[in-house]
């Protein structure tokens, strides 16, 4: 099963990701994850994508476009994957259209005043879990042990510029792939289980 997850940032993408790449057994491809990996490495890519990220703008196109396909090609991609946060503009699904076209686009719908509360709240750890201040209060990781932290671009003043740039330039990719016949919608403002059982059903049906 070839999936993309489409979403605005904080609707769940990461966590119905977790979950699904368990369920179907593909491996997970995330952009953002690719580039905060680059960043704590201090390379070159990492350096260019920071000085967008940390607006709230999206990386350009040809800088994500050349890391999805190098990894596309690997092997274990062979029988599907998930792409999580990307493609978010058209040329990025033009260009994934051209190499490896996808089975179905989940289509992820969130309220973004919700998005806004929950981004705020959010806490990462470098493993790739997340929590969320109301639910989780300490300062480790209850998986690895490691330091949670706030991501840069979890700040107010920046989510709303992540969420107007979802709105102008990854939201018209839902009739790109509605022309397409793909498109699967989720409700996003239930709780994360929920969310996942309504993935599973209708993906099944
Ligand atoms: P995410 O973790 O998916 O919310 O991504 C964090 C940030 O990485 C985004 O706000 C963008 O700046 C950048 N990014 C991730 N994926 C893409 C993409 N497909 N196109 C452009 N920028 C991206």
């Amino acid at each position: 099963m070839k999936i993309i997850l489409l979403g605005a940032p904080g609707a769940g993408k990461g966590t119905q990701a977790a979950k699904l790449k368990e369920y179907y057994n593909i491996p997970h491809i995330s952009t953002g994850d690719a580039f905060r990996s680059n960043i704590s490495q201090g390379t070159e890519i990492g350096l260019y994508a920071k000085s967008f990220m940390d607006k709230g703008l999206l990386v350009p196109d040809e800088v994500v476009i050349k890391i999805v396909e190098s990894r596309l090609k690997e092997a274990d991609c062979k029988d599907g994957f998930l792409l999580d946060g990307f493609p978010r503009t058209i040329p990025q699904a033009e260009a994934l259209d051209a190499l490896i076209p996808v089975d179905c686009v989940v289509n992820i719908d969130a309220d973004h005043e919700k998005i806004v509360k929950r981004l705020t709240g959010r806490r990462s750890c470098k493993c790739g879990e997340v929590y969320h201040i109301s639910t989780y209060s300490a300062a480790n990781c209850a998986k690895c042990g490691g330091e949670l932290y706030t991501r840069d671009d979890d700040k107010e003043e920046t989510i709303r510029k992540r969420l107007s740039a979802f709105v102008e330039q990854t939201a018209p990719l839902v009739e790109y792939y509605g022309k397409q016949g793909k498109v699967v919608n989720v409700n996003g403002n239930q709780s994360p289980d929920s969310v996942f059982a309504e993935v599973v059903n209708k993906l099944q049906s």
